[in-house]
């Protein structure tokens, strides 16, 4: 087949506006060659979603093309140059492990990222072997996937490949590649790397591209790249608000794992909370607990200062007055982050109206909650379905009162006890993927090369605020909870 064929047949309909840049924002670069792939998941919603041939896909051809070994024509792969601060540390990256096969547009004219994950080495890579192991992306493909279907910004997973490579970490792993879509892959770090090593004219030309491909609605306006900077605020702290509420704990969130576009990126050792405590982390290396549960908000608005000052320079001509502009955006991040998670947490308990109460009573049932260690997710739950003896809080003084207060709080508004029911269904998820049921789904998949666990999984987490289910096996915690659950970078 000549690689051309691909493009049509498939629907991949590829550009690459990204390559427009200046040259150092990205590197030429194909994907490694690899032996023998296998396509072992593949997205059929996603996949009709973005007019894409599902059975075309699964030929040779298509596998080819989801492994890196073949190119549709028209597409022009790149690997993209960004920085960032890792725990807190300034250092150079870029796409070190990923290649960028190019823009899809969509049937309704979107662009979105075609990304190979895994895919080999490249300029960037610096020692690593530029590849990626099945069990990481598999977990990518499952927590993105159900990120999705909880409503919350988020890149997707198209497929997964095996390579049919073995790869060296700690032991011999399966090697295997991810096909990610994203509304971009242009992150905190880009405009961190921009700012430090290209010239103004350089940053600007970022700049607009990332106007153009997100916020067109203000590209034209008199300073855009404040109104750029005040967006990108906005949108993390809608996404930050929407993490706490259902409990996600992103694990790594470095500058370069924080997008422009206010998606949620790069599932490493990312995991949801079971017991309530903010001081939760899951992340083996995060020994500091820097990116704890009760501290993703703080360090979202450490992560848009970093932004900010990359942006300094097209702020304002004049330094100081720049510097004025940037502090005042990046202060509004604390308001604007609880305004959004306070109107979450009002719909999680059922609460239509405002009273300057509320926080105290939703403060009051987390503190509760973090006292008697019940589990987040399932103590949301139960309250939802009114079958409160089945919680540990159940019986316990504070509880009681609690639950007094916060029910005739529910009938100071006008909005009937059966709406009040359904706001909560819609706002608290019966079904999360719980760590348990992650590792067990992912050992069938790697280890005895079984993906029904796996596809089970996917479908209880693809309608997780259908409350009518029967979904007693995902919701029940592990039997031993004596070792805390860890997660792994090295992936
Ligand atoms: P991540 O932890 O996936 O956000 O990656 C952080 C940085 O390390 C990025 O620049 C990656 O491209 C790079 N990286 C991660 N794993 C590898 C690998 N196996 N080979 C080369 N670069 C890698
Ligand atoms: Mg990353």
């Amino acid at each position: 087949m000549k690689e051309g064929k691909a493009l049509i047949e498939t629907g991949f309909n590829l550009e690459n506006s990204y390559s427009g840049l200046p040259e150092k924002f990205f590197a030429m670069q194909r994907p490694s060659h690899v032996p023998s792939p296998k396509l072992v998941m593949l997205n059929y919603p996603l996949i009709k979603s973005l007019g894409l041939n599902a059975e075309e896909l699964q030929s040779t051809d298509g596998v080819d093309i989801l492994a890196g070994n073949k190119i549709p024509e028209g597409a022009m792969p790149i690997a993209q140059a960004y920085a960032g601060h890792q725990f807190g540390h300034f250092t150079m990256l870029g796409d070190g492990r990923a290649v960028l096969i190019g823009e899809h547009i969509t049937p309704l004219g979107e662009r979105v990222d075609i990304q190979l994950k895994g895919s080999g080495r490249t300029p960037y890579s610096r020692g690593g072997d530029g590849k990626a192991s099945l069990g990481p992306m598999l977990r990518e493909y499952i927590i993105s996937e159900a990120m999705n279907a909880l409503g919350i910004p988020t890149t997707r997973s198209l497929a997964v490949v095996t390579t049919g490579e073995s790869i060296m970490r700690e032991t011999q792993l399966p090697g295997a590649i991810l096909t990610r879509v994203a509304a971009s892959h242009i992150r905190v770090g880009t405009f961190q790397y921009a700012s430090k090593w290209s010239t103004i004219e350089e940053l600007r030309a970022l700049a607009d591209y990332t106007l153009q491909r997100h916020f067109q609605e203000v590209k034209d306006k008199e300073n855009p790249y404040l109104l750029l900077l005040q967006q990108v605020i906005r949108n993390q702290a809608e996404l930050i608000a929407k993490w706490q509420l259902v409990g996600f704990i992103h694990g790594v969130m470095n500058t370069d794992n924080i997008t422009i576009s206010g998606e949620t990126i790069d599932y490493g050792p990312c995991a949801f909370m079971d017991a309530y405590d903010p001081s939760t982390v899951f992340s083996s290396i995060d020994i500091h607990g820097r990116y704890a549960y009760g501290n993703q908000p703080n360090i979202g608005a450490w992560d848009l200062t970093r932004f900010a000052e990359a942006l300094l320079p097209l702020l304002h001509t004049d330094e100081n007055e720049a510097l004025k502009l940037a502090q005042k955006e990046v202060s509004h991040f604390a308001d604007l982050y609880k305004n959004n998670w306070i109107r979450g947490m009002r719909a999680k308990l059922g609460i239509f109206n405002e009273e300057v109460a509320d926080e105290a009573l939703i403060e009051e049932l987390l503190s509760i909650m973090q006292k008697y260690g019940a589990d987040y997710t399932n103590t949301f739950r139960i309250l939802t379905s009114g079958k409160i003896e089945d919680n540990i809080l159940f019986g316990k003084e504070e509880f009681d009162k609690w639950y007094k207060r916060w029910q005739e709080r529910l009938t100071r508004q006008e909005e009937s006890e059966i709406s009040s029911r359904e706001l909560m269904e819609r706002s608290n998820p019966a079904v999360i993927p719980r760590n348990h049921r992650v590792e067990e789904a992912l050992e069938a998949a790697v280890n005895q090369g079984d993906y029904r666990v796996m596809e089970r999984l996917l479908d209880a987490l693809s309608k997780p605020y259908d409350h009518s289910r029967e979904l007693d096996y995902y919701t029940t915690l592990p039997e031993t909870s004596t070792c805390p659950y860890r997660t792994y970078c090295g992936t």
